[in-house]
Formats: structure tokens, C-alpha cells, sequence
């Protein structure tokens, strides 16, 4: 039945999408007449997106099918969703028959996209939030102050040329020691600022905490953690340019030929990349899936430095987790199918992923479930970490549970508890990631030979 309904609201979606969408994509490139190949013009008028709520949507399949009108989900509940889109984009979504409502903007966002920066800094109310230099002085400093457990490393620079780091932490960190290594990256969407705030905490707790708490100390000196704390600088940084929030979520690679600004980049990594509906090939969709697998610099720059783990035949990463907001979710793998298992996850894996997730979000009290269960997601960063490289990967989506809590602008007052929540599931991800077969009692048959 699922096939069925999806292959029906395609076609529809497709023929209302050259309606309804080409129109005015066609209008503001006239009126601003660029040149051949050039997205300037357009893209200085683009217009912001807004969230809306959704009623009608209540299966994994119309979820799916609603991400061809070009919008990203947010947020899902048991007959709505909240979405982000474009005003033209709402339109569509609109025309398939759901009722849909616009939610406030968040205090400090833009109505119109501004010419020019002004301000370069978060609007009131969330001045603790690091901007990308902020962050790098504070990492900088750390570093500095715990040179013996803590490295910094440029791994390549964003499309704008800023710089991509990877921090390590480990005891005698200078050396390639012969420890499972585990992977915590964040900030792919740009608009979701909190988890750049959960990588500076993992850094702050355990620099401040070695030697001193036992379970951080046995951590640092049996693995090798590695934190890529911002992976869309450029994004980020749109994102506060004005002093106003414009919910952008893409990075800031202009797509020849086109207006639509951005790369989502947790939809260009390079497994089953555009394979399966969950993704868009549209350069001014929410969720536009890049015009090659991780054509992205920054998917580069990560996917060239996990490859790098690589160590004579063997990813020395085990696990990792990759932070987003909002949501309170616990994801796993995969998200291109509906399938629990199949090619490339046996019953064991998933079992394994199913239960180290649950096991984490009892600590945290997020919802555990397989990517998948909310919508179709190709090219993630989880399907190539698992598909790809044989690594343990999750998906944080953080605080808060809904928009009515502050969607992806939470103020900059629930830093410290919405960063600390996620402590005990990183310490127990880190514990585990020797041999994450044990949490299914299968250690034996899978990592004695370690
Ligand atoms: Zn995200």
C-alpha cells in the first residue's frame, strides 16, 4: 500500500511543481536579469523561509512525499508535521490538500533578506551562543591550556574559506595510539546553533574533568575522541549576519544557473546519494541534494578526514554522533529505506544500533527510532558513516522537543542544562565503542579477536 500512495503523490507533486514553482523563480530572475550563470541578483532578493504547521501527514510515505515540494521537516507528529518553507513552497503544500499554518517568527528574525550584514553577531537574548570566532578563540584557548590532551587540527576550509577543525582528545594526543577512536560532529544545518554549543562542552568537560572525574580519565586514556564542531561555518555565520535569524539551513555554495543558494549537506554524502525520494534535486529546495555525491567542500573536507582514520586497511573510528536540532530524537540507520534490515545492516547491527540508542536516550529522555520512521533521508552523513565505513553512527536532534519550545532558536538561557543532558549518553557511546556487540551480549563472537 505504501509504494502505491507514494508513486501517486509524486506524479501530482511533479506536475504541480512545474506549476506553481517556475513562476516565480522565472519572475525574480527577470526582474533582477542576471547574467548567464550568475546568482547574485536573485539571491540578494531571496526570500527568507518561514516554519508552518502541517495537519494531514500522518505516514512515514506522505512525510516522504511532502519533501518533493522542495520544504525540509522539522518537526513530526502522529497527523501533523512542521515544516520550513518558502512562500511559494507553501503554496504547493497547500495545493495537495493540507491545511497548513504559518508559526511566529522567532524573536530577532528577519522579514526581508538584508542587503548587507550589519551586525555579525546573534540578536539579544542569545549572546552566549558562540559566533564562529567566538568559538574558535574559546577552542584556541583550550588548547593552549591542555596541550597534553588536547589537539587542534585544520582537516581543509568551507566554501567561503573558512576553516574546517577536528580536535582530538586523548591522552598523550600528540601520538597514533592503538585506541578506538569516536567521532562527534555538528552544526551541518546552519540555523541549528545549540549543537555547536554541545561540541564546546564535550571540549570544556572533558579537558576540565580529566584527572578528576573517574569515567571521564578512563575515557581519555583508552580512546581517541575526535570533535569537527562546525561543520557549515558559512552557513552559521549567514545565519546571524544581519543580527537578525534568517532559518537558513544550507551551506553557502551557489548553484550555477540557479537562485537557490546552498547544498544541504546532510543530504550530499556519498552513499545511495539521490536514491531513494529523500532529497531534492532542486537547487531552491530546503533539502537539495548538491549536483554530485559530496560536492560540498565541506562533506569533502569531513569525508577526506574519516577516510584518513583509515589506518592500514582498518577505521580506527568505532562510533560516532552527529548533533542536530530540534526534536529530542536518538536516530539510526538507515534512513534511505523503510527496511529495519537488509543489504548492509544485519540483524545483529541493527540490534546492536536499536539497542545502544534506547539505552542512550533513557539517559536523556529523547525518543529512540530508526531514522527512517520519520521520513526518507538519502546521502545523510549516518548512511555513509554506517555504509560506508562500517561506523557506529547516530543522529542527536536536541532540544527542544517542539516549536512552541523554540524550535531552532532557543534562548541562549538553556546552553548549560540542554548541553550537560547529553553527558551520560556520550560517556556511555565512548564505554561502548570497543566493542559495540557487547550491548547485545555478542562480544565474543564479534570482537574477541581484538
Ligand atoms: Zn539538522
Amino acid at each position: 500500500m505504501r509504494p502505491r500512495i507514494r508513486g501517486g503523490r509524486t506524479t501530482v507533486l511533479a506536475a504541480l511543481l512545474s506549476l506553481t514553482l517556475a513562476a516565480p523563480i522565472a519572475a525574480a530572475q527577470a526582474q533582477d536579469a542576471p547574467s548567464p550563470g550568475s546568482t547574485t541578483g536573485a539571491a540578494r532578493h531571496a526570500e527568507l523561509p518561514h516554519q508552518y504547521e502541517v495537519t494531514g501527514p500522518a505516514t512515514r510515505a506522505e512525510r516522504t512525499a511532502l519533501l518533493a515540494t522542495g520544504v525540509s521537516i522539522d518537526e513530526v507528529h502522529t497527523r501533523a508535521v512542521v515544516i520550513t518553507a518558502t512562500r511559494s513552497q507553501a503554496a504547493t503544500v497547500h495545493e495537495l490538500g493540507y491545511a497548513l499554518r504559518k508559526l511566529p517568527d522567532p524573536p530577532g528574525f528577519a522579514t526581508t533578506a538584508p542587503h548587507k550584514p550589519r551586525v555579525k553577531d546573534f540578536p539579544a537574548g542569545y549572546a552566549n551562543y558562540h559566533t564562529y570566532d567566538e568559538a574558535t578563540k574559546e577552542i584556541d584557548a583550550l588548547v593552549a591550556k591542555y596541550p597534553e590532551i588536547l589537539s587542534k587540527q585544520v582537516i581543509g576550509t568551507s566554501h567561503e574559506g573558512r576553516n574546517i577543525l577536528a580536535l582530538k582528545l586523548s591522552k598523550n594526543v600528540t601520538k597514533d595510539e592503538q585506541e578506538p577512536e569516536v567521532l562527534f560532529t555538528a552544526h551541518q544545518h546552519a540555523r541549528e546553533h545549540l549543537t555547536v554549543e554541545m561540541s564546546l562542552y564535550l571540549l570544556k568537560e572533558f579537558t576540565s574533568k580529566y584527572g578528576s572525574d573517574s569515567r571521564v580519565t578512563k575515557m581519555l586514556d583508552s580512546r581517541e575522541i575526535w570533535i569537527i564542531p562546525d561543520l557549515n561555518p558559512d552557513g552559521g555565520e549567514y545565519d546571524i549576519a544581519s543580527g537578525q535569524f534568517r532559518s537558513w539551513r544550507k551551506n553557502r555554495q551557489p548553484n550555477a544557473g540557479s537562485s537557490g543558494v546552498g547544498t544541504d549537506l546532510n543530504r550530499n554524502w556519498d552513499f545511495k546519494w539521490g536514491c531513494c525520494g529523500g532529497s531534492s534535486s532542486s537547487p531552491s529546495s530546503e533539502t537539495y541534494r548538491g549536483k554530485s555525491p559530496a560536492s560540498a567542500p565541506e562533506v569533502q573536507v569531513v569525508s577526506k578526514f574519516v577516510h584518513g582514520r583509515n589506518v592500514g586497511g582498518k577505521q580506527q573510528i568505532k562510533a560516532a554522533i552527529d548533533f542536530h536540532t530540534y526534536s529530542e530524537l536518538v536516530l539510526w540507520p538507515f534512513g534511505f529505506t523503510n527496511d529495519d534490515t537488509g543489504p548492509g545492516m544485519t540483524q545483529d547491527d541493527h540490534d546492536a544500533f536499536a539497542t545502544i540508542g534506547k539505552n542512550m536516550a533513557a539517559t536523556n529522555g529523547y525518543t529512540p527510532e530508526q531514522s527512517s520512521d520519520l521520513y526518507i533521508t538519502d546521502g545523510s552523513i549516518d548512511d555513509w558513516l554506517w555504509g560506508d565505513q562500517k561506523i557506529f553512527a547516530y543522529t542527536f536532534e536536541m532540544y527542544p522537543s517542539s516549536f512552541g519550545s523554540g524550535g531552532f532558536y532557543p534562548k541562549d538561557s538553556v546552553i548549560p542544562k540542554e548541553t550537560a543532558r547529553n553527558r551520560e549518553a556520550v560517556l556511555q557511546l565512548l564505554e561502548t565503542a570497543d566493542c559495540v556487540y557487547r550491548a547485545i551480549g555478542k562480544e565474543e563472537q564479534y570482537c574477541s579477536g581484538n
